[in-house]
Order: structure tokens, then sequence, then C-alpha cells
């Protein structure tokens, strides 16, 4: 019978790639490791103001569509569509309800006419279109889209820019597409008291919308659409189609959409100030914010408040008005309602999917 030997080493040596051959196999078999959740974030605001006296029921109707607002935003967040897609729907499905100082709702002129201005902003590249003073559109921001995307072209104004609309199919619609009975007799009320003050500042709910959004791919967008302010004069335009004013955004700062009294937004460059913050002094958003609405603004007398959100979805919604409603979604669908007062509870819902 022959003997087999076994050296004393090879037990040992089999021991050894028997363990080595299991821990291959542990891998191999391993369930991969969770990939972290796309990060994409948007936040949206319905205007800075006193809300105080406007009925609780249009408080429910605007939080409902910021609600669809900021939903539309989801569905093409979610699916990796981009922030400035996101941006154009949420701002367009308020800018159609009638129910903000945007679009079908827009505030009158002292002529009694409506005049919108919108802009919006690409971070990743920095391109920007914006319209100011049109009168016969029905989703100004869209415009704005088409004005960065199809002309050489940042601000286009009043009768050029409704002539551009014209060329790109846009149909331009009557000014009794913005009338509303809510508005005219807001509007007569308005006539009344500029008779008996010439000041800027306000005392009434305000209505701009705006829209900041992070995407999957890592791009920052923003924009905002606005009848302007209450009683302005015709031709007067304000911050929000003014780049680095009223609406900013730069995928290496933040992205920062801005309601309020517009003439103090334009003398500080509210928007770029902010971001410029961000990126020069290395300081958190929250606090450039803060420095920038609740100090700078507040010690001119500056009314009104930001949305504000950097590429690593932090954002903020300071302001130094009585109230700014806002919406603010997380990558989960999560949405948070607040700002209507400083003390009003905020509701958060689940978007639909
Ligand atoms: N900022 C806008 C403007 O001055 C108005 C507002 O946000 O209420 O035109």
């Amino acid at each position: 019978m022959k003997i087999i030997r076994i050296s004393s080493m090879f037990i040992p040596a089999v021991a050894a790639l028997l363990v080595l051959n299991y821990a291959h196999l542990a891998r191999l078999h391993a369930a991969p490791p969770p990939e972290a959740a796309p990060a994409f974030a948007m936040v949206i605001h319905g205007g800075a103001g006193n809300y105080d006296r406007m009925p609780s029921e249009q408080v429910e109707l605007r939080r409902a569509s910021m609600t669809k607002a900021i939903e539309a935003g989801y569905n093409i967040l979610k699916r990796g569509g981009t922030s400035l897609d996101a941006v154009e729907a949420a701002i367009r499905v308020m800018e159609d309800s009638g129910l903000f100082d945007s679009g079908r709702g827009a505030y009158y002129t002292k002529d009694g006419v409506p005049e919108m201005d919108a802009a919006i902003m690409d971070g990743k590249t920095l391109s920007a279109g914006s319209v100011a003073s049109v009168q016969h559109i029905a989703s100004p921001i869209h415009l704005a889209r088409l004005v960065m995307e199809k002309t050489p072209h940042v601000l286009l104004v009043g009768e050029g820019a409704e002539e551009f609309a014209k060329s790109q199919g846009i149909e331009l619609v009557s000014p009794y597409y913005f009338y509303n009975e809510r508005e005219w007799e807001r509007f007569k009320k308005a006539q009344e008291a500029a008779k008996k003050t010439s000041s800027l500042r306000r005392d009434e709910e305000h209505g701009t919308v705006g829209a900041v959004a992070l995407d999957q791919a890592g791009n920052l967008a923003a924009g905002t659409s606005t009848g302007g302010t209450v009683m302005k004069m015709p031709g007067r335009v304000g911050d929000s189609p003014i780049i680095g004013a009223g609406t900013y955004a730069n995928n290496e700062s933040c992205a920062v959409s801005a309601t309020g009294t517009g003439e103090y937004f334009m003398r500080n460059i509210v928007a770029a100030d902010i971001c410029e913050r961000v990126r020069y002094l290395h300081v958190s958003l929250d606090q450039a914010a803060d420095d920038v609405v609740m100090k700078e603004l507040v010690a001119q007398h500056g009314d009104g408040g930001v949305i504000a959100l950097d590429p690593k979805g932090n954002s903020t919604t300071p302001f130094n008005t009585p109230g700014m409603m806002t919406a603010t979604l997380r990558a989960d669908g999560t949405i948070t309602l607040k700002g209507w007062t400083k003390t009003a509870q905020p509701v958060t819902v689940s978007a639909t999917k």
C-alpha cells in the first residue's frame, strides 16, 4: 500500500487557499454597496410681503398651486431632467394659475395694464435670458428661456421681445387674458391709496414667483417671473429680469431668486452678492443670504426675501417682510411649505409621483 506522506506545510497552505477563495467568492456574491440616492433639490417662492390680510382660502389656493408647481419640478428632476427644465416648469404652473403676481395674475401698472418681467439662468454655462415690460405674453419665463437659447442676447424688452415671441410661434394674448375681478378691485384700492403716498415700500401681500433647482448632474438653475410692484409706473422694470439683482445661478456658488421691492435688490445686486460671498468669502449659503437680506437690506429698509440653493443641496429662505411663501423639495419627494407668516407652522406633504 502506498502511503501518501503529507508534508507538514500542506495543511496550512490548503487552509490559506480556502480562506482566500472564500473571500473572493464572498466579494463576488455580496450585494453591491448601496448606491447613494441621486441628489437633487428645489425651492420655489410665491412672493414676499404681508399675508395677514389675505383670506385664508386664497392662502390655501396659493399653497396648492405651489405644491403642483414643485411637483412639476420634481417629476423632471427625479427622472434625471435638467434644473433649467424644472425651474421653467414650476414657474409656468404658477404663472398660469392666475393666483400670483406673475403671468395670468400679474399686477397692473398705474395705467391698469400688466407689464411683466422674467429671467432664467443656467448655473453651468452662465447663460441667461430675460424679458421686461412685456404685455401680451402668457408665460414670460418661457420667453426668457427662448431669449437665452435662441438669441445672442440676454435681455429683450417691450415690443422687441413680443416681436421675437411671434417669430418663435408664441401667440400674443389680449389684455383680457390677465383680467380678474380680485386683481381689478385691488388695483382700484391701490389707486386710491397711491393718491396719499408715493412711497415704494409695500405693506400688502405679493406674489412674484421664483424657483431654484439642483439636478442630478449637479447643475444649478434659477428663474423669476413677476408683474412687478403694485402701481408701478409704466415702463418701470424691477430686479427680477436683471441678472445678478433678482435672479442668478452659478455652479461654483449658488442659485438665487429674489422677491421684494426691486429697486433695493438692484442697488444691492442682491442675488449675485449672495453667491459671490459664498464663492470668495467661503461663508455658508445660510450666512451669506442672511447677511444680505437681514442686515444690508434691512439697514436700507429694503423689504423682501430670497430663496437660495447651493451645489450640495443646502438651501435657505430668509425674508425681512412679515411673510414669504416658499416650498422646498428634497430628493425623497418631501415638500415643505412655509412662510405665509413668520409663526405659521410648516406643512409637509409628499410629492405625487
Ligand atoms: N421684485 C419684484 C419687482 O420689484 C416685485 C416682488 O417681488 O414683489 O418687480
